[in-house]
């Protein structure tokens, strides 16, 4: 099959290897049709993810079409099209019984922090992604959901991360009727922070980031309030100024350890790797809420970390939360959303791009060129699929 390839930092291609088999009684394979390029593959990409061996697939954010079950799967049949959480998990073990599925206990059990994610390195646990024509998915009773007749695949396969990972970020950040919400990133998960925000209450919604193309989208799509960072001195008095001296009542980071911004912080996180990636959000999302306030994380970091501000965080009496989205425990209420019409996740895809220039596309998502916010990928064996939504889109 046809199938992304890495072949170490900033070098990906399409390449043909072995189609995925049937390992475990309790595995799918499921046949692509639609695939997205992610933020998080970035780091992949660029090289700065232990442990991602040349020829692995990347791949979190697939949707596709059951084509083979093993001999326990109940749930599923071949025909059957299905979105896939982009977390692994077992549904039965102290964390999956608690709905935090991306802190599952048993899919990655090499790792002592991480969960299991699709395409994602041996530090992910090795699982190969879904750039590809067909996917092995493990536990195929636990973590696919059928889509329902009615979802547009354009919208189901960004609620495989996208969507829900926005959505919890905005939850973690406990926001109440009327709150100030600054959100770090207008990348497709700030998008949807946004969005989120919104319908979780809050008054006021700031995002910030330093791609203007970016920052016309998200003031557009979710009517909020933007700043452009590189027109600012200093962050944390900018927030303040525009909040009355008090800070926002809700950060959320939608950045991790790629930020640009602080050139201390580049030199020593990116360039020099005293840390794993550069801590400028954090520092933002710490010193822009006010006394009392929530910190959320989403933004994706490495796991070492030495020059956060822990002190501001002891002395405003910050409450922070981070993890990865538990994507499954969201979907009904986003699917609903997506119904009601509140959300319009495919409105966020500038890219449309075959496989086989699976290399072009990382190389414009990562320099950012072409306006680009999200890609799909199309396999070839999809593109009948891709014809039929074309028309019934245009
Ligand atoms: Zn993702
Ligand atoms: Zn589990």
């Amino acid at each position: 099959m046809l199938a992304m390839n890495y072949r170490g930092p900033y070098r990906v291609r399409a390449d043909y290897k072995p189609d995925p088999e049937i390992e475990h009684p309790g595995d799918a394979i499921v046949r692509v049709l639609r695939s997205c390029i992610c933020g998080s593959d970035l780091h992949l990409y660029h090289g700065m993810v232990p442990d991602t061996r040349v020829g692995h697939t990347f791949g979190h954010e697939f949707v596709g079409e059951v084509v083979d079950v093993g001999r326990d799967v109940q749930t599923l049949k071949a025909g059957d099209r299905v979105l896939v959480p982009f977390n692994l998990f077992c549904g039965s073990c102290f964390f999956c019984q608690r709905e935090l599925f991306g802190n599952c206990h048993n899919t990655n059990p090499e790792a002592t922090a991480v969960g299991a994610i699709y395409g994602y390195s041996h530090t992910a646990g090795g699982y190969d992604g879904g750039q590809a024509e067909y996917v092995r998915v493990p536990m195929a009773d636990v973590g696919p959901l059928p889509i329902p007749d009615d979802l547009h695949l354009d919208d189901a396969v960004l609620l495989t991360d996208a969507v829900p990972t926005g959505y919890q970020a905005a939850e973690m950040g406990d926001i109440q009727e009327g709150d100030t919400v600054v959100i770090f990133g207008a990348g497709p998960v700030g998008i949807f922070a946004a969005k989120s925000a919104w319908l979780m209450g809050a008054g006021r919604v700031i995002v910030v980031d330093e791609v203007e193309y970016r920052l016309e989208f998200v003031k557009r799509y979710a009517q909020c309030e933007v700043v452009n960072f590189r027109e600012v001195n200093d962050m944390a008095e900018h927030i303040k100024k525009m909040t009355d001296w008090m800070g926002a009542d809700v950060t959320i980071d939608c950045v991790g350890g790629d930020a640009a911004g602080s050139i201390a912080q580049t030199l020593t996180g990116r360039l020099m790797k005293m840390q794993a990636g550069a801590s400028t959000v954090l520092h933002w999302a710490i010193n822009c809420v006010r006394k009392g306030g929530n910190v959320s994380i989403v933004g994706v970091y490495g796991p070492t970390f030495n020059m956060v501000p822990m002190g501001n965080v002891l002395n405003k009496g910050l409450t922070i939360r981070a993890n990865q989205a538990s994507v499954k425990r969201h979907l009904p209420r986003l699917i609903e959303h997506i119904r009601e019409g509140r959300l319009n996740p495919k409105e966020i895809i500038t890219h449309r791009v075959p496989l086989e220039e699976v290399a072009d596309a990382y190389h414009i998502f990562s320099s950012k060129l072409d306006n680009c916010i999200k890609t799909v990928l199309i396999p070839p064996s999809a593109r009948e699929v891709q014809a039929v939504n074309a028309t019934a889109l245009h």
